[in-house]
This record gives C-alpha cells, sequence and structure tokens, in this order.
C-alpha cells in the first residue's frame, strides 16, 4: 500500500539569520536572497491547506554568544540579538506582502510602531484566518536562542512540525565541512540529538520539541525550493523524532 507524504496542518518555519546575507557581502541582509525565500513561500503556501508562522535568527547581524565572549554583559549582548531580529522579520514582511502573502509581525519585545506584540489568541487568530505570523525577538528573554523560540511557539501554537531550514543538509555525526567522512542520517532521535550534542540546534529547542512530540525537519535553505519541499510534506533533509536513528 503507497502512503502519501505526510501534510502538516500547522508549522513553524525557523530560518537563520546566517541564511539572509550573500556569502562575502558586506549587506547583512541580501534583499535578493529575502525576495526569493518569499516566493518560495508562497508557492508552499499556494494549496491553501498549510498555517504557517516564521521565526527569524538574527546571526547575521549579532550573536549574543560571541559579544558575551568579547567581553560584553549577555544579557545586554541577548537584547542586541532579538533586536537584530526584528529587522530580519521586518525585510521579510516586506517581501511576503509584496508577493501577495498576508504577513504579521509579532514582537515579543513591545515595538508598537513597527510590529504587533506577541499575543498568543491574537497570533491563533491570524494564522486561522490564512495569514503568516513572523514571531520576532525571540523569546524576549536572554539566554535563549531563536531556535528555542521556533520550538517553544512551536508548542504554544500546537503546531505539528518545526521546519529548521539552515545552511546545512541535514544532521551529520561529525561536521561536514571538517570531516569528508561525516555520515548524514536520513532519521535521528531527539535522544541522540540531545546525548550525542549534535549542533544543528540547541538541547533546549530539542527538549521542548520531545517533550511536545514535535518533530523537526532540518534541512539546506540554499537549495531552491526546498520550502515548498518541506511544506508540502516530502521527505528532504534529516527528520528529527522519537522513533530511533537511521542513515540517509
Ligand atoms: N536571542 C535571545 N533570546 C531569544 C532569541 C535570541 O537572547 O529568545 C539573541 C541571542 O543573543 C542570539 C541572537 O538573539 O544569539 C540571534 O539569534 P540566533 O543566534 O538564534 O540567530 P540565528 O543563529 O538563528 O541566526
Amino acid at each position: 500500500m503507497s502512503s502519501s507524504p505526510p501534510r502538516y496542518k500547522r508549522a513553524i518555519l525557523k530560518l537563520s539569520g546566517e541564511a539572509l546575507r550573500e556569502p562575502g557581502s558586506t549587506d547583512n541582509i541580501s534583499p535578493e536572497i529575502v525576495e526569493r525565500i518569499a516566493r518560495e513561500v508562497r508557492e508552499a503556501l499556494a494549496p491553501g491547506d498549510v498555517q504557517l508562522g516564521i521565526v527569524v535568527g538574527g546571526g547575521n547581524f549579532w550573536r549574543g554568544a560571541s559579544a558575551s565572549a568579547r567581553g560584553m554583559d549577555r544579557a545586554t549582548a541577548d537584547y542586541v540579538g532579538m533586536l537584530a531580529t526584528v529587522m530580519n522579520s521586518l525585510a521579510l514582511q516586506g517581501s511576503l506582502e509584496h508577493h501577495g502573502v498576508p504577513c504579521v509581525v509579532q514582537s515579543a519585545i513591545e515595538m508598537k510602531n513597527v510590529a504587533e506584540t506577541f499575543i498568543r489568541r491574537k497570533a491563533e487568530r491570524h494564522l486561522n484566518e490564512g495569514r503568516v505570523v513572523i514571531f520576532a525577538a525571540g523569546t524576549g528573554s536572554p539566554f535563549f536562542s531563536t531556535d528555542t523560540t521556533a520550538a517553544l511557539r512551536a508548542s504554544e501554537m500546537s503546531a505539528n512540525v518545526v521546519f529548521k531550514a539552515t545552511m546545512v543538509d541535514g544532521v551529520y555525526d561529525s561536521d561536514p565541512k571538517k570531516n569528508p567522512n561525516a555520515k548524514k542520517f536520513s532519521r535521528v532521535s531527539f535522544h541522540d540529538c540531545i546525548s550525542k550534542q549534535f549542533k544543528v540546534m540547541d538541547a533546549t529547542a530539542f527538549s521542548l520539541c520531545m517533550d511536545n512530540h514535535i518533530p523537526i525537519v532540518i534541512f539546506d535553505l540554499g537549495e531552491v525550493g526546498n520550502i515548498t519541499r518541506a511544506l508540502r510534506g516530502e521527505s528532504i533533509g534529516t527528520l528529527v523524532n522519537g522513533e530511533e536513528t537511521v542513515a540517509a
């Protein structure tokens, strides 16, 4: 019996900030890359059967941990990082709207002139009414990451999946950039991700998704069409869930 690919009613897409920057460019945000992502999101949502929340990172501008390692107070550095995610969120909102995708930015740090404040029940209504919600400013608290934000928003919005679109095409047993023999997994258990400390997401994000039974799909944002493939339920990258680990 052939099984149809899984469809997700409500998804959270995590975009790493770094992926919005053109490699080698001094511009933190590439308008062309943002446009490309917006076009893909429009295509992916065209069938009208998926509700989408997006969490954007801020690593193309700033990472709190790196600034703190260079002497800055960690909490202050993290607030700077959260504000960076708001810039990325506004850029993405502009492009999505340009492509006809109705879209709202909700910020975890109040910033009334540029974004709604995050209110779960309002976000719920936006999603039900077919608007994309971009969750900006992370969790609103220092010492967290935007991966954890994606896991948190997925949990509180009862999403069926977290898509982590990043610079690698899945989870490997070691860094594929350093080790040419690194082995990729098609599926990996939450338990292995946490106990073997796979660096592709932080342990808090994995634990939240594990506790709330939300699978994570990790895939390469650089490959055109991957957002559409992921949202349509095709199997790409690495699936992280409660089942056992399988090599690709
Ligand atoms: N950040 C934070 N709390 C959050 C989310 C993010 O303090 O809930 C800060 C933290 O300093 C982080 C920065 O925002 O380094 C940018 O987010 P992240 O590193 O997750 O971005 P990405 O690597 O996905 O681009």
